[in-house]
């Protein structure tokens, strides 16, 4: 254990170094403040007989300073090469952890202190993820702490910043303990078939905490509260009752204890499902554009989304493990003498189950981003046609772009965007503004007897 020994002086020497960047950074970069009144709607948008869908969009991306947009470009382009940069850093973290034999050596260990191979795993399992996450955390600490504070998105100061990130370490670790000696044991006992019954078991833990992520997880870090301002409630929730959708709560969650984003979400499914704004929303969204991202998130619920994410969950993960069986199997023939390491059912074999799932989950990016994304582009549809604020929707699309790029290539959109671009998103609330004239003329709207 010579080398754990040595890594955590190097690597607070590391930290140190960071901090100190990271505060000149924070003294750098103030945030960009908008510029132009968003809520009101530019003469190109407004109903008429010369309406065009196209000149409306470009008007509203006039709107846009040309410094917030190269901001937000540059952020979001930053973005594509950290995929790259993040992947690679782990392959060569878990390629160094089987090469040098320390994963090998970390299993050791475990047997030394017991012979309960439940425990062992978990020891194993506390050494890799104490291990990696250390080794992880100069990447980590610039992606997620020093980047988001240069762009002006971050809020968090350092000390609350390091006492999430022990929370999610301490969360993670208490899930791997239990789900992943589970594995294990399946590994064990179902040397032919563990591909199938592991799919199935992970496929039941995923639901769980699908299921329990917003009630039990969530507060571990934000407060969620119900929204109780009859004057912004009131026209979700009829909006709500409108679709069907039989919720009498709608709930506001802290956001802005860790960030400037503005965004909502619906998660959870059955009785754990709930609409969620965060109070960036409520506090520099306009009404319509309050009212347009909820008909958003409403058509996520009605259109049943949660449930076909976790279908297309499933085949993921079956074609994750019949990848892994063969991986697996195929690495240790080859390379399992030198990282001693010879059986799939050998904890140290962890390294390679990571490494061998990220360079998957890595190919399978622009899969991943355009599921996700056609579901987006279906409940921008659905929150259209029931909400009517194609403007509050294009104001929506502005704000969302003060962290996304507004306007990519097609190519560039279907690998990266997991929701339709800013520019994308605007077109569709003219085109549907467009359509939809008579409701925005009352000179169209037809006579009643
Ligand atoms: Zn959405």
């Amino acid at each position: 254990m010579k080398f754990t020994h040595r890594i955590p002086s190097r690597i607070f020497a590391v930290l140190a170094l960071l901090a100190v960047m990271a505060v000149s950074v924070l003294q750098a970069q103030p945030p960009i403040q908008p510029t132009t009144d968003i809520t009101k709607v530019p003469p190109a948008a407004q109903p008429g007989s010369t309406f065009n869908a196209d000149a409306a969009t470009d008007a509203y991306m006039s709107m846009i300073p040309a410094a917030a947009k190269a901001r937000s470009d540059a952020y979001f382009e930053g973005g594509y090469w950290l995929i790259l940069w993040d992947f690679l850093y782990a392959s060569v973290l878990y390629l160094i952890l089987l090469q040098t034999g320390l994963s090998a050596k970390m299993r050791d260990f475990a047997v030394r202190l017991t012979r309960f191979r439940w425990i062992q795993i978990m020891i194993y399992m506390a050494e890799f993820m104490l291990i990696t996450t250390l080794l992880g955390f100069p990447l980590e600490f610039y992606e997620n702490f020093v980047r988001e504070h240069k762009y002006g998105l971050a809020t968090q100061t350092l000390g609350p910043w390091l006492g999430d990130e022990g929370k999610a370490f301490l969360v993670n670790l208490v899930m791997a303990a239990i789900f992943v000696p589970l594995l294990f044991l399946i590994v064990r006992k179902y040397k032919r078939t563990w591909w199938i019954w592991g799919s199935i078991a992970s496929f039941v833990i995923t639901v769980i905490a699908v299921a329990i992520g917003p009630v039990f997880l969530q507060p571990i870090f934000n407060k969620v509260e119900r929204l109780n301002d009859p004057k912004i409630t009131a026209p979700i929730l009829r909006l709500a009752h409108a679709n069907g959708i039989p919720t009498n709560d709608v709930w506001q969650i802290d956001a802005s204890k860790q960030t400037n984003r503005m965004s909502a979400n619906v998660s959870g499914f059955a009785n754990t499902m709930r609409i969620t704004l965060n109070d960036n929303l409520l506090r520099r969204g306009s009404p319509e554009e309050i009212q347009a991202v909820m008909g958003h998130e409403m058509g996520h619920y009605v259109l049943n989304h949660v449930v076909k994410e976790l279908i297309f969950l499933i085949i993921v993960i079956f074609a994750s493990f019949a990848y892994l069986y063969w991986g697996l199997g195929w690495a240790l023939s080859r390379w399992g003498d030198r990282w001693k390491v010879h059986e799939v059912s050998d904890p140290a074999v962890l390294p390679l189950v990571f490494l061998m799932s990220g360079i998957l989950f890595f190919v399978l990016t622009p899969i991943n981003n355009t599921e996700i994304r056609s579901q987006e582009k279906e409940a921008d549809m659905f929150g259209l046609n029931a909400a009517r604020q194609p403007d509050g929707f294009a104001q929506a699309a502005i704000h969302l772009g003060e962290y996304r790029k507004m306007h990519p290539g097609p190519v560039e959109e279907w690998i990266f965007f997991d929701h339709p671009s800013g520019y994308n998103r605007i077109h569709s609330a003219m085109v549907w503004k467009g359509e939809n004239r008579q409701l925005f003329e009352p000179a169209l709207k037809p006579a009643t007897p």
